[in-house]
């Protein structure tokens, strides 16, 4: 066996999935002159989810594996539903994935000419005829999956009279839907997309790119083959739905005579638990208003992820490792925010903030005095350094971490019980104060003991809890999103109705939150570790001098502990 490392060659040779097993048996075999080239086609339809991202991450990365090309070409041969917002934010999306087209955008709708072209010259070759059949008709002509179809009564038209109706198609004699050109293949074919597919169809509607230059658009089935072969594509990758689709994949490359042929390949798509993929749900969640737009940190899009707080790095992580398969199956959302905690433990700074404050006064620290404390960013990356942070006698802690009548394990705060509050001393509770009306607790009561402050030589004693905390006259005031599943069912899309199953509670909005002075000036789209809480970003709603925050990810999976609970049971 060879040694790849040591003779210096890159390992392109050990496949890692079954698409580059295909690709080097094409390299072997020296098809397409040893040439890789893929392409990303989304549909500028709606904005891209977590699923195309896999197949961005797949196609960008065989070209790159193989020092190939991959192109980005918009599939827009279908005007009543394309809209321009949709390509800007798929360009963007793209390019923050960390993926370069270079000159190579394309637009299906480009082609339109040649691929009228082509279509003339089947009919020349007698192999597509004009078929004015209704749209039903030639739905109950197809026959089924146990019957064989009926052949159109106008399959048998004239090469003259098929050009002469299809140009008239194209210079807008013919109602919308009147006729279609249907390719010649095989009524019988036990493959339902071989009996006589249309390939284009009349239709008025004003395209994003050719504006009301056409009113005959291609189908999908017949665009897309001839597209590749147009941009000299070799592997064209797609999801399995098309599996049935290849027979006439081939069948119209081979039928247009094309040299070279591009190959599909087929690949399982990406499900996501707890969450919907499909472009048309994600739309309907957007347009009836369930959230708050595509970008809207619970969903599945690339621009929501990242608006959540996501990085291209832990996405791009996320895909490589749920791998490339045939089999169908659903991977569970826990592994993409394992692949964020993963990304952000070295990188975000660890900082306190409160989220549900409780006031507390530590009445042996002098009124004035305010000490700047040294506090670490991250103790698992050292060169992260150290910022400074105040402390001074009245502070906030978190609400959860006190309680009046603890259970035996409660290590946080109590009447007369000891915690440290990180970088800082420990404090005792020795009082609480209660609002005489309602028995809320307004405030506790504390002392402190000044020869714990930690890092210092004296400090020796140990206690069980450590609590965040932030000054109170120092704080900065901010709002804290926390996001949960947008979904409660693992398959959402089980049910007919998979907006029923919903997470109502997908939000928590709180406000009032203290987190450290050093945030007030936080960036949007900076990464925090708040310290015991999880993961956090700056959302772009932030203003002034009032951050805002979305809760990337909690430190542990917390669903998990659930389920593992109720297991258990
Ligand atoms: P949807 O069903 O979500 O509307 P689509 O397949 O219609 O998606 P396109 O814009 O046509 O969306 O997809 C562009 C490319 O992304 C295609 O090659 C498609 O196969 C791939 N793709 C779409 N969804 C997924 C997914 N969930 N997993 C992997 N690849 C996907
Ligand atoms: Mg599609």
């Amino acid at each position: 066996m060879k040694n790849h490392e040591a003779t210096g060659e890159t390992d392109v040779k050990k496949p890692v999935n079954f698409i580059q097993s295909i690709i080097n048996e094409d390299l072997t075999n020296n098809r397409n002159d040893g040439r890789v080239h893929t392409r990303f086609p989304p549909e500028p339809n709606g904005y891209l989810h977590i699923g195309h991202a896999k197949s961005i991450c797949l196609n960008f990365g065989i070209a790159a594996r193989y020092g190939g090309l991959c192109n980005l070409r918009f599939d827009d041969t279908n005007p009543s539903k394309e809209e321009v917002e949709y390509v800007e934010s798929i360009k963007a999306d793209v390019k923050w994935l960390g993926f370069d087209w270079d000159d190579r955008l394309f637009y299906a709708s480009d082609y339109f000419e040649q691929l009228y072209e082509y279509a003339v010259q089947l009919i020349k070759d007698g192999k597509a005829y004009v078929c004015d059949l209704s749209a039903e008709q030639i739905r109950e002509y197809r026959g089924t999956l146990t019957e064989p179809g009926k052949p159109s009564p106008y399959r048998d038209r004239s090469v003259e009279e098929n050009l002469d109706l299809f140009r008239r198609m194209r210079a807008g004699e013919f109602p919308d839907g009147s006729r279609v050109l249907r390719a010649k293949i095989d009524m019988a074919s036990p493959n339902l997309n071989m009996r006589d597919p249309v390939l284009y169809r009349i239709m008025r509607a004003t395209h994003h790119r050719t504006g009301d230059k056409w009113c005959i658009y291609p189908m999908y089935d017949f665009a897309h083959p001839l597209s590749d072969a147009i941009e000299g594509i070799t592997h064209s990758i797609c999801t399995c739905e098309f599996e049935d689709h290849r027979p006439l994949y081939d069948w119209v490359l081979e039928a247009c005579k094309i040299k070279n042929p591009p190959r599909q390949i087929e690949f399982a798509r990406l499900n996501l638990s707890h969450t919907v993929m499909s472009k048309r749900k994600l739309r309907q969640l957007v347009e009836e208003g369930y959230v708050r737009g595509w970008d809207d940190p619970r969903m599945p899009t690339i621009s929501g992820l990242r608006r959540r707080g996501y990085t291209p790095e832990a996405i791009r992580d996320f895909c490589e490792r749920i791998g490339v398969a045939k089999a169908n199956s659903i991977v569970d959302i826990a592994m993409l925010e394992h692949c964020i905690r993963e990304d952000l433990n070295l990188r975000a700074p660890r900082v306190m903030a409160v989220l549900r404050p409780l006031r507390v006064v530590i009445e042996n620290y002098p009124e004035d005095r305010v000490e700047m404390l040294d506090a670490e960013n991250n103790p698992e990356n050292p060169g992260m350094g150290s910022r400074q942070i105040p402390f001074s006698r009245v502070i906030y802690i978190e609400r959860d971490d006190f309680m009046e009548d603890p259970p035996k394990k409660f290590f946080r705060l109590a009447p007369g019980r000891e915690v440290r509050l990180k970088h800082a001393y420990i404090i005792k509770c020795e009082r609480v104060v209660k609002d005489e009306q309602t028995g809320a607790i307004i405030e506790l009561r504390c002392t402190y003991d000044p020869a714990t402050r930690s890092g210092m030589a004296t400090e020796t004693r140990k206690v069980k809890g450590t609590l965040h905390w932030v000054s109170a006259a120092h704080a900065v005031e901010a709002e804290v999103r926390l996001y949960d599943h947008l979904f409660l069912k693992e398959s959402p899309d089980e049910d007919e109705d998979f907006k029923a199953n919903l997470n109502p509670n997908s939000l928590e909005t709180l406000t009032g939150c203290m987190v450290e002075p050093g945030l007030a000036s936080a960036a949007p789209g900076s990464r925090y570790q708040f310290l015991r809480q999880g993961y956090f970003s700056v959302d772009p709603d932030t203003s002034g001098n009032k951050p805002v925050f979305n809760r990337i990810v909690s430190l542990k999976d917390t669903w998990a502990k659930i389920k593992k609970a109720q297991e258990n049971r």
